[in-house]
């Protein structure tokens, strides 16, 4: 069982495989930062609250990704609650196809991903400032999607959502999902200069300071990024993809196919715009050539 934890007087999180911030704000109502990633840790924290009596009074997605918004439906359902997400994100998790498609740059594959996933398209409305409780930040981290927030509660606590993961995820993962490879650099150097008692990322463990593994997600992401400009030259993009799998052993199904496909992608266009690669023709294939 997933287990809500507290780290700060008003500031607890369920320690599921995507942590969720619970904020109590007085009065046994309190509110979520993201809402789960399956249908078990959504009844953990049901029953978590449940057995405090307290009621979602409303939730704040910091990005659109599933396995953060899996609950917003089941928490809106029975509360009746406001549910809150960046602009951009907003309009993933109020269409949820939209996601999907974007991630196949077409219709998207009939398969399930996963079939624990079970989130419904909720309308969302748009996460300001105004709308949290006094003493609360709101920070822009975008990269891992392209308008995704962190928040700091009252107590100091930063949720840092997926702008850094942790090392065992880079080590088994190897190419884990960043959508934009630079402003997720950018991005995991601000982590580490963030000010805070306590910081909580979505995807490693918890604690009082971030600044080591940010500095590490940082220098992992330009690693990859510096891996596949070595092996880009020459290739397409299911060519690097195959390169990529041969050097680092990626272990790909469907799923990891698709999701390291659009870092690699993000990779590339990064090189587009940098002018130091070129992509043309070649034989019925996009080519990607070193300038
Ligand atoms: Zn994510």
């Amino acid at each position: 069982m997933f287990k809500l934890i507290q780290c700060a007087e008003n500031t607890y999180y369920l320690d599921s495989f995507a942590k969720v911030g619970v904020y109590y704000l007085g009065n046994n109502e309190v509110m979520l930062i993201d809402s789960c990633d399956h249908r078990k840790s959504v009844k953990d924290l049901d029953t978590a609250l449940t057995e405090r009596n307290w009621k979602v009074k409303f939730i704040v997605n910091t990005h659109s990704h599933l396995d953060h918004i899996n609950g917003n439906g089941f928490f809106r359902e029975k509360y009746g609650c406001e549910i809150y997400a960046p602009e951009t994100e907003k309009t993933f998790v109020d269409v949820l196809a939209l996601e999907r498609t974007a991630y196949f740059t077409a219709v998207p594959m009939r398969t399930p991903f996963n079939p624990t996933f079970v989130p419904t398209g909720e309308r969302t409305k748009l996460l300001t400032k105004d709308i949290l409780p006094e003493g609360f930040d709101i920070i822009s981290l975008p990269g891992h999607t392209l308008n995704m927030v962190g928040i700091k509660t009252a107590d100091d606590v930063w949720f840092t959502a997926d702008s850094v993961l942790a090392e065992e995820t880079y080590q088994s993962y190897k190419i884990p999902f960043f959508l934009l490879i630079d402003q997720s650099i950018k991005t995991a150097e601000k982590v580490a200069e963030l000010k805070g008692r306590y910081f909580v990322p979505s995807h490693a463990v918890p604690g009082e300071s971030i600044k080591e593994l940010a500095l590490f997600n940082a220098d992992a992401l330009r690693k990859i990024k510096s891996f596949i400009t070595s092996i880009a030259d020459g290739r397409s993009f299911e060519g690097i993809l195959e390169e990529a799998d041969r050097q680092w052993r990626l272990d790909y199904n469907p799923d990891k196919y698709t999701k390291v496909g659009i870092t690699v992608k993000g990779i590339l266009q990064s090189l587009l715009d940098e002018k130091i690669f070129t992509a043309d023709i070649e034989n019925s294939r996009l080519i990607y050539k070193r300038i």
